[in-house]
């Protein structure tokens, strides 16, 4: 197998990644004197901030996923290859895939994160993550088939389990992911399931730390509480979950709840890239950056969005939360950067990434 892409007088882009920073960036591209090649190993694009609707049956894939090759139609200069990135060496500027090699000139990792189990083998197992379209159209499944099952099950046992869900992890995905489905509890199980007594059906949201969205204002996390308890959700603090056998969920006091449906949003890590060291690395596993996304040490390659950490914006000395507009915005200073850089120009051309939070 080869990736089969010619090479012309063109220094080429190698990006890793078509999410929300990958995609701007290859955009922003277009016309830039660069041959630019996207690499994604899902032929689609994918919108995470609407994946807890898939989960909960409120909208369907399509609505939130788009082929790449519909996106970049007509482009010049512009491939798009269906692969997995799995390993690079950077002495030779070579990126190895699931379908064979590429030299590049510039690499930009925009490969994101994943989520973090914590070493946890078990749980990792056992738990429904949910950080990708598929992994939603799975708990979608998941949670459709228990309720069909708990309306004709033996034991009234087995129906709690079936009917109890569990959330492990209280940021932005978990307050969603319960808002969700208590709204489906409201508002189409009495519909759709008129025989069931959807009284059953319990939503737990399990957090380790004292409030909801730990990363947002007190006011936000209050208003998310209070949000979740009207709706019936059984809130949880500094509850430790630390296993999951027998259809039970363990918690580090002793407590358990028994439940078929785990759903563990509790934290990431990002996405590795084998042939660059554990040194290239900081918080959360993310490759540290400097102010114009390069990689130090490493010539030509560059990092951006939630794979990234950059340390150097003085209202960020932690580095930039992961979210979708910090993906975006250093996507179009690394494209307005790399124009520079093909150019020949200096780093004194280069603009230093700032985040502008947009709120
Ligand atoms: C459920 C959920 C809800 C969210 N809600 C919000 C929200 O409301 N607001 C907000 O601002 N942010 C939200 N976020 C965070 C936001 O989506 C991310 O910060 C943003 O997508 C980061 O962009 P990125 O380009 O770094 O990575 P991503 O958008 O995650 O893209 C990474 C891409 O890399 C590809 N990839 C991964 N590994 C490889 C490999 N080895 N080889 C080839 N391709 C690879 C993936 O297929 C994917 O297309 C949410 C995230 C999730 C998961």
């Amino acid at each position: 197998m080869s990736i089969n892409i010619q090479r012309n007088q063109k220094k080429r882009v190698v990006i890793v990644g078509g999410g929300l920073g990958g995609l701007r960036l290859a955009e922003d591209l277009y016309g830039s004197g660069m041959q630019v090649v996207l690499i994604d190993k899902n032929n689609f694009h994918q919108f995470p901030p609407l994946i807890y609707q898939i989960a909960s049956a409120g909208i369907d894939p399509s609505s939130i996923s788009f082929p790449f090759r519909q996106i970049f139609r007509k482009r010049k200069d512009f491939y798009f290859r269906m692969a997995e990135a799995r390993m690079v060496d950077t002495e030779k500027k070579i990126l190895q895939t699931s379908i064979g090699k590429i030299d590049y000139d510039y690499l930009v990792l925009a490969a994101g994160a994943t989520t973090n189990f914590f070493g946890n083998k078990n749980i990792e197992e056992w738990a429904i993550p949910m950080k990708t379209v598929p992994e939603a159209m799975g708990l979608r499944n998941a949670l459709l088939s228990n309720f069909e099952r708990a309306l004709t099950c033996a034991t009234e046992e087995e129906r709690q389990e079936l009917l109890n869900i569990v959330i492990v992890g209280g940021g932005a995905t978990g307050v969603e992911i319960a808002g969700a489905l208590s709204e489906m509890k409201r508002y189409v199980i009495p519909y759709d399931y008129p025989d069931m007594d959807f009284s059953l059906m319990h939503i737990y949201l399990i957090e380790a730390g004292d409030r909801l969205l730990a990363g947002m204002s007190q006011d936000s996390s209050r208003k998310a509480y209070d949000f979740l308890k009207s709706m019936g959700v059984d809130v949880q603090f500094g509850k430790m979950v630390t296993d999951y056998r027998d259809h039970k969920v363990i918690m580090k006091d002793g407590t358990e709840i028994p439940t078929r449906t785990f759903l563990w949003v509790s934290g990431i890590r990002a996405n590795a890239m084998p042939g660059i060291s554990d040194d290239h690395q900081g918080r959360g596993f993310r490759f540290k950056v400097d102010q114009f996304n390069r990689i130090p040490g490493l010539d030509g390659v560059f990092a951006i969005g939630d794979q990234c950490l950059q340390t150097t914006d003085a209202a960020y000395p932690n580095g930039h939360p992961q979210v979708a507009q910090v993906a975006i915005q250093q996507a179009k200073n690394l494209a307005k950067n790399l124009k520079r850089i093909n150019e020949g120009q200096d780093d004194s051309a280069l603009t230093a990434f700032k985040y502008n939070n947009l709120g």
